[in-house]
């Protein structure tokens, strides 16, 4: 061991990313602690893997290049993972400082607990409110929902400590309640964390009722108390002004002392009205976190895991033909399981392609209107802008390219009945709210241009000729 010491850089970096970044950005990603110097390295620590790999891919260049600026020479920065130590049992009305955390002795690694579970002599039952079959490991990863999931699983072996709060948002049935209820099973099982499942719909009705009853007292110490709060499906609270002022505080009581909290929402936090500024303001801080719908291979996985849990047999055909046929979302998924298996159970038959393709018609849905795919859509526009499908798919944005890509977003949603999430899939695995962007900008440039009109109608009668 030498004697470098670069520790006063590294103190100074901070000191300046803190006045360079957001508050929230400061206090979400630099829970990053130096423990070392090399010859022309530093050592430093972070939380868990997860944090590890989303730290260095945004910031080790900017880190790197700051420790340049104040010392005149490269070190670079090495990072280890060392979980937190939570505390054992924070005073209810002293907030826990943040980053004096201690580190526990030995060299753990993201998988293995910072802290033993306690001893249990019976396992433990079941949650009262979370379905025990809502679990890490029932749940598959695809690229659609990695980050979610990574995130889900840091926060579930670091609660209240990583990313806090969290809000996980996406449509219906892409498995926000999956993922959410499966932090709190690990939390609760392995952390021993007191935890309260409960629906956005369900706390207004309890709230509403402490209120009738004059127990508005024991609600709040209920929600106080808890070491981990899951609120699912955050846009039923909407318009319910006491209700939103009522979580603000139950917010601040389990944020301020470190216990985690987390929300589902089926749309960015940005898209919901009627919500007071300040819960919106809390809703966004920490991690944003959103659910895509699944891919082929990754609806075939689903599909072959939910099989596996019901200790059936399908044929392999069976399961492809059903995750190329429904891509909207997971829960529409498992309804046309359910169905083949009790149909097959019924008949006492075996479930065969041709028996699924029967069973199956109607959830296969009609054809979209008049046939056309946005494929053809995406064709026409790019022919008639001397363009390839590549292009309006790809991720260019100049100009010559993201108006006629606009304009194919904007005739796809008026042609056709796919969600903007399914466009943004179909628009090069964009975001549905870039989707909506695009058409609103189409919408715009209508107003200004009535030309552009007249435009849209030959490409629509072009796109409706491509197949005849
Ligand atoms: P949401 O709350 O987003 O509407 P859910 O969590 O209720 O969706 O999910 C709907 C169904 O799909 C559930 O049965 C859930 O287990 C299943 N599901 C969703 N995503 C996955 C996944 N990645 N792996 C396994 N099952 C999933
Ligand atoms: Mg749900």
């Amino acid at each position: 061991m030498g004697s470098w010491d670069y520790s006063i850089f590294w103190k100074e970096a901070l000191n300046q990313f803190k006045s360079e970044l957001t508050e929230q950005e400061f206090s979400m990603w630099f829970n990053i602690e130096y423990e070392t110097s090399g010859e022309s390295s530093l050592l430093v620590s972070v939380p868990s893997a997860f944090y590890r790999d989303q730290v260095k891919q945004r910031y080790q260049n900017r880190i790197e290049a700051k420790l340049f600026e104040l010392s005149g020479q490269h070190i670079d920065v090495e990072f280890e993972v060392k979980p937190r130590k939570r505390e054992e049992s924070p005073a209810a009305n002293k907030p826990v400082q943040r980053n004096e955390s201690t580190f526990e002795v030995q060299r753990s690694t993201y998988s293995q607990p910072y802290r033993a579970a306690p001893v249990q002599e019976a396992p433990r039952e079941t949650h009262p409110q979370l379905r025990k079959d809502y679990t890490f490991d029932s749940f598959v990863i695809g690229e659609n929902n990695s980050f979610a999931a990574n995130a889900a699983i840091a926060i579930a072996k670091n609660p209240g400590t990583l990313y806090n709060p969290c809000l996980i948002y996406g449509g219906v049935g892409l498995g926000k309640t999956h993922l959410m209820q499966a932090i709190g099973n690990m939390a609760w099982k392995e952390r021993d964390c007191k935890t309260i499942y409960i629906t956005a719909e369900n706390f207004t009705n309890e709230f509403v009722e402490s209120i009738k009853n004059n127990k508005t007292q024991d609600f709040k110490n209920k929600y106080h108390k808890t070491d981990m709060l899951l609120i699912d499906d955050i846009h039923f609270l909407q318009k319910k002004n006491e209700t939103q002022e009522e979580l603000f505080h139950t917010f601040n009581a389990l944020y301020d002392a470190s216990k985690q909290i987390i929300f589902t929402c089926d749309r960015p936090v940005s898209e919901l009205k009627n919500l007071s500024e300040r819960l919106r303001s809390r809703f966004e801080r920490g991690l944003n976190v959103d659910l895509l719908p699944p891919n082929y291979e990754t609806r075939c996985a689903i599909l072959a895991k939910k099989i596996e849990a019901r200790g059936t047999l399908i044929p392999s055909e069976v399961i492809n033909l059903v995750a190329k046929n429904i891509s909207s979302n997971v829960r529409d998924l498992e309804a046309s399981l359910t169905k083949l298996i009790a149909y097959a159970e019924l008949t006492k038959k075996p479930v065969t392609l041709e028996s699924a393709q029967q069973q199956l018609r109607d959830s296969f849905g009609a054809p979209k209107q008049n046939n056309v795919t946005i494929d053809t859509i995406q064709k026409v526009v790019a022919e008639y802008f001397s363009l390839s499908s590549t292009d309006i798919k790809g991720k260019k944005r100049t100009k010559a390219v993201s108006f006629p890509r606009q304009l194919a977003m904007y005739i796809a949603r008026e042609i056709t009945e796919y969600s903007t999430t399914e466009l943004g899939m179909e628009f090069g695995g964009r975001d549905h709210t870039t989707v909506m962007h695009g058409c609103q900008k189409i919408e715009e440039r209508l107003k200004a241009e009535p030309s552009l009109e007249t435009t849209i109608n030959k490409l629509n009668k072009m796109i409706k000729d491509y197949n005849s």
